[in-house]
C-alpha cells in the first residue's frame, strides 16, 4: 500500500488491475497457435511450426497444462504485448489480439 493511501482505494485499484488484466486476457481466442516451435526464416522474420508444440500445450483442448506458472515453467513462453499484437510475424491473422490491434492501425490508416 502507498504511503496515506486507503484499505478502499487499494482494493479499487486492485481490482482495477484485475478487470484490465481480464478483459486483456478475453482477447485471446485460444487457437494455440503461439504455443508452438517459432522458427527463423531470415532475420528478423519468425513463422510457427505447427509440427512442434510447447510440452505444456495440451494439443487436443489447446489450453496450456501450467498456465498460472506458465512463466516460471517455460523458458520459451512469451508474454503477449502491445508490441507482438502489432508485430509478431508468428501470430496468425485470425489472433485476437492481432485482429484488435492491427485492425485498429489499419482502421486509423484508411
Ligand atoms: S495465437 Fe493469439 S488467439 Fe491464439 S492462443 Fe495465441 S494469443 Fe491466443
Ligand atoms: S507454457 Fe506458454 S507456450 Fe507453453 S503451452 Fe503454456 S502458454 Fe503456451
Amino acid at each position: 500500500m502507498k504511503a496515506g493511501e486507503s484499505a478502499k482505494s487499494l482494493n479499487a485499484r486492485t481490482s482495477a488491475r484485475r478487470a484490465s488484466a481480464l478483459r486483456w486476457e478475453s482477447l485471446c481466442r485460444q487457437c494455440g497457435v503461439c504455443c508452438y516451435e517459432k522458427r527463423y526464416t531470415g532475420i528478423f522474420s519468425l513463422y510457427t511450426d505447427l509440427s512442434s508444440p510447447c510440452r505444456h500445450l495440451d494439443t487436443k483442448t489447446r489450453h496450456c497444462k501450467v498456465y498460472e506458472s506458465r512463466f516460471r515453467v517455460c523458458g520459451d513462453c512469451r508474454k503477449m504485448t502491445i508490441i507482438h499484437a502489432l508485430f509478431a510475424s508468428y501470430l496468425p491473422a485470425d489472433c485476437g489480439y492481432v485482429q484488435r490491434y492491427r485492425g485498429l492501425f489499419k482502421k486509423r490508416r484508411d
